[in-house]
Parts: C-alpha cells; sequence; structure tokens
C-alpha cells in the first residue's frame, strides 16, 4: 500500500487506553468510543474539572479512572496518549512490555482521516525549534491564495483530529508537528515537510539532543515530494539524509543567499526558486519579494521561503506564493510593531521565550533598546550576548533570573548601559518601557524579546506582551 493511502482500523470492540482528559485526549476518547471501540481514559490529577469531564464522558459509555494515569489497564490493545506526556512514564514501560502500541493525537488523526468517507488531504508539515506557527500561517495563507482548502492545523488552534473528523472537506492541510507530536507518531507519511532549525529544547522531555533530533527528523519518513531543510542548519539537513522516503521525493534546501540547484533563495531583495523550474541549473523563478514577507526580518525571510518551498512542492503557482505573503498576518507577539514614538519603534517579541528565537529578533534591528529577562529554564546567555553586543544601544533586565543575562552583559558587553528591574509588580513593565525609552535615540528600537519564560511575573507569553503594547501605547498617547 502507498504511503499516503488511507488504511482502515477495525475499531469494534478493541479495548482502547486513552492517556489524559485534556484538549486532545476528550475528543480522542470521543471519536473512538463512536467508532465502536471499548474506550477507558487514565488521568493523573483527580479534581474538580477532572470529575466534571469524567461525568460527562462515563454519560457516554466510556469508562474513566481518575487519579491513577500509571498503571495500564489490563485488558489494553492500544494506548492513545496526549503529547505532552513524558516517554519514561510508567504506563508507557508497561505498554511496551505488554508490545501494546502507543499512538499520539497526531497518530490517531493520521489513521483515522477518511474513516468517514471524506475526502483525506494530504498534509505540508512543518516542525523545528522556532518558527513552526509564523511558517504554517503563511503556508495556509499561500494555500489559500492558490484558490486551495485548506487550513493551518496541528500544535496550533484547530487540533488535528478536529480537522480530520469535521465536516469541512479540505484538498490539502497545513500541519505544524511539535516534537512531541512527531514522537508518538510512528505512521504519519507527509506529501512533504520542512525542518525550519534544530537548537536545544525541551530536552529534559526527550532526554537528549540526539532523541530530540531524531523526534524532529520523523517529519520526513516516507515524504513522497520533498523534505524540505535549511541549509543554513546542517543538522536539519543530516535528518533528511537519514530519512527513509519514497522514490522519487527530493531534498530541497532554503537559504537566504543565493540558491543553488534545489534551493529556494534570494538574490537582490527577490524571493526566488530553483528548486521547481524545468532547467534548475540555469533557471530560477521569481516568487516574491522580501518586502512582501510581514515583517521581512532575516528568520521571517527564512520561514517565507520554507512555507513557499512546500507550497511549491504541492504545485502551487509563483503568483500565488506571493499573495499568499502578501495575505500573511503575523500572531500577535511575534516581533509585532506597537508604535512609534519620538523617531522609536517599538516592537513586541513576547513569544521570544528562548535564546534561539532572541537571536533571531536581535539579528533583525540595528540598534536595539533590549528588555529581556524572566525563566531561563537552565538556559546560558554568553552566545547571545556576544553576538548582539553591537546592536545594543541599551538593555533593561527583569524577572527572576535577570541576573544570568546581566553577568553576560558584563562579561561580553561591559559597555553596554544597562538598567536592573528590581521588581515584579503589574507596575514593572511600565517602568521597563520607561527606561527603555530613556536610553533610545532616534532611529532606535525597543525589542521585547525576553529569551526567557514569562510564568515568574505573567500568566503566561501572550499577557508580557499586553503589558508591554499596554505601556507603549500609554506613552504614546501621553507623547502625543
Ligand atoms: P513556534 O511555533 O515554533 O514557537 P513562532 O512562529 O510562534 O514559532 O515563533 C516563535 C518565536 O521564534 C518568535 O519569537 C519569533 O521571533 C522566533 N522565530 C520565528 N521564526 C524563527 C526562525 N526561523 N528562527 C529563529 N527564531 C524564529
Amino acid at each position: 500500500m502507498g504511503s499516503q493511502e488511507v488504511s482502515t482500523v477495525d475499531w469494534q470492540g478493541k479495548h482502547v487506553t486513552v492517556a489524559g482528559l485534556g484538549v486532545s485526549g476528550i475528543p480522542a476518547a470521543r471519536a473512538l468510543h463512536e467508532r465502536g471501540a471499548l474506550v477507558t481514559v487514565v488521568n493523573d490529577g483527580d479534581d474538580e474539572r477532572a470529575r466534571a469531564q469524567a461525568a460527562e464522558l462515563e454519560a457516554l459509555g466510556i469508562t474513566v479512572r481518575l487519579g491513577d494515569g500509571a498503571t495500564l489497564p489490563p485488558s489494553t490493545e492500544l494506548v492513545v496518549t496526549a503529547p505532552g506526556w513524558q516517554p519514561d512514564k510508567p504506563l508507557f514501560l508497561a505498554a511496551a512490555e505488554a508490545g501494546v502500541d502507543i499512538w499520539g493525537d497526531v497518530e490517531l488523526a493520521w489513521r483515522l482521516r477518511g474513516d468517514n468517507g471524506k475526502k483525506a488531504a494530504p498534509w505540508l508539515a512543518v516542525t523545528g525549534t522556532n518558527g513552526k506557527t509564523t511558517t504554517v500561517r503563511m503556508l495556509a495563507s499561500i494555500l489559500e491564495a492558490a484558490g486551495l482548502r485548506t487550513a493551518a492545523v496541528g500544535n496550533i488552534g484547530v487540533s488535528l483530529l478536529h480537522a480530520v473528523l469535521g465536516e469541512q472537506e479540505y484538498d490539502v492541510l497545513a500541519v505544524e508537528l511539535s516534537s512531541y507530536q512527531l514522537h508518538w507518531a510512528p505512521s504519519l507519511r507527509a506529501h512533504s515537510a520542512a525542518v525550519l532549525n534544530l537548537a536545544p529544547d525541551h530536552l529534559d522531555w526527550h532526554g537528549s539532543m540526539e532523541a530530540y533530533a531524531a523526534d524532529k527528523g520523523r517529519v520526513y519518513e516516507g515524504n513522497t515530494v520533498a523534505c524540505v531543510y535549511n541549509a543554513a542548519d546542517p543538522a536539519t539537513e543530516d535528518l533528511v539524509r537519514e530519512a527513509d522516503v519514497e522514490e522519487g521525493c527530493r531534498a530541497i534546501g532554503f537559504t537566504l543567499g543565493a540558491p543553488g540547484p534545489s534551493q529556494l533563495g534570494v538574490v537582490d531583495g527577490i524571493l526566488v526558486d530553483r528548486a521547481f523550474v524545468k532547467n534548475r541549473q540555469k533557471q530560477a523563478q521569481e516568487l516574491a519579494e522580501v518586502s512582501d514577507v510581514n515583517p521581512p526580518a532575516p528568520h521571517n525571510i527564512a520561514n517565507a521561503l520554507a512555507a513557499a518551498a512546500l507550497a511549491r512542492a504541492f504545485g502551487v503557482e509563483p503568483a500565488a506564493v506571493r499573495d499568499g505573503l502578501r495575505n500573511f498576518r503575523p500572531d500577535a507577539h511575534r516581533i509585532e510593531h506597537v508604535a512609534d514614538i519620538d523617531e522609536v519603534a517599538y516592537v513586541d517579541d513576547s513569544k521570544a521565550t528562548n535564546t534561539h528565537a532572541t537571536e533571531a529578533s536581535l539579528a533583525a534591528y540595528d540598534s536595539i533598546v533590549w528588555i529581556a529577562g524572566g525563566l531561563a529554564k537552565g538556559a546560558t546567555f554568553d552566545e547571545l550576548v556576544t553576538g548582539a553586543a553591537k546592536r545594543l544601544r541599551g538593555v533593561v533586565l527583569m524577572g527572576a533570573d535577570r541576573a544570568l543575562i546581566h553577568e553576560a552583559l558584563t562579561r561580553h558587553a561591559p559597555e553596554v548601559p544597562v538598567v536592573d528591574l528590581d521588581r515584579t509588580d503589574t507596575g514593572a513593565m511600565s517602568e521597563a518601557v520607561e527606561h527603555a525609552a530613556r536610553l533610545a535615540r532616534p532611529g532606535d528600537t525597543v525589542l521585547l524579546a525576553p529569551a526567557c519564560a514569562s510564568m515568574d511575573m505573567f500568566t503566561n507569553y501572550n499577557k508580557r506582551g499586553e503589558a508591554f503594547a499596554d505601556a507603549v501605547r500609554a506613552r504614546a498617547e501621553t507623547s502625543a
């Protein structure tokens, strides 16, 4: 059977254990129950919310076991897990010992696609340490511009199970996949896939960088048309080399420089394709201008090239790539331009929660007042600070682990003025913006790119970004 064909499972009477009563567990349990499986949901927590959710499932005839997510129900023939559950959980060890398969939410969606009589749309998949959401949204925008019925799904708003089982018909899906999801998706076979970049992240979950990379690399398994890699990140190309793909599937690189044959790249401010053209030794096809990418920061141009490569692999015409990129609006808190005040730009990249993302963000501006700090999650900042030192007008630090960044600045950029904010209350961000404004000169960018998680001071990165934008707007009003 070809890798893209739909396989059918006879669910009738099959004992399935669903691990986790979460956003993916509940719809999985329902879908399997509707197909005749005998479903038991196991969940570690046993709080009020879990009980209410359990009661709803029990009313349908689904068994729910609260307060014990560790023991495998004896008759289990298949485990379907929430992606975030750590692979060394006793439940999974017991399943492995008993020879029982473990599927994540993505694997389940992949296996159930087409079983409701709906067309099984091919998947264009995107993974990587940073840029996944942006790239998948750009890709969906391009596919839409090409007149295709599509959606951005996966580790992003709409769940894959919903997209696969819902009423809506799709021609193709733009799928964001996390390393956790890939870990639990053994039979997924995308039409084409991209790994945007690889930097250490979530190593506690995967156990090692090798294991993390290997899980990312699974996205290429069984690709039929193109494996898209980042020419500036050789680790992504290594993963293509190691992948077992369908015959005729090509390795396609993207680069911010001039592209070689079988690559997409940039020439004189134009995004060009030297991969999906008739004579790639001699010809290149213009796709769009750099200024069509929103915002045209280097890492975002890389995202646009990756999205374009996947769309071109699917047969999309160049004009639709351009239109899709033009129509694309980035999500909030991702290098979002908030305001210009006194010739200083204020940019919210609260989503830069690790050093790799912040490095990209800092590389996008020439002269920066950098607002950073929060929870470092074990990161070190020497490389980040060394790379950005020349472009820093000043730095405002806040949050629990700010001393780590301060120490790196003292070591590698001692001449850069640093304001160290020793407060974590709700007014802290306003004060940070005040200090930043004082440090900035006309033409500078005040950039919130914390390189840290937000939970020491904010509920999440959205709230942190909103606090920054509120403070900037308040300032804009008083200075107007
Ligand atoms: P993800 O879904 O992988 O978390 P996002 O598109 O939400 O990615 O972007 C997350 C953060 O990473 C943002 O702060 C953004 O500035 C940064 N970023 C986006 N694309 C890239 C890239 N190609 N390389 C490095 N950092 C990036």
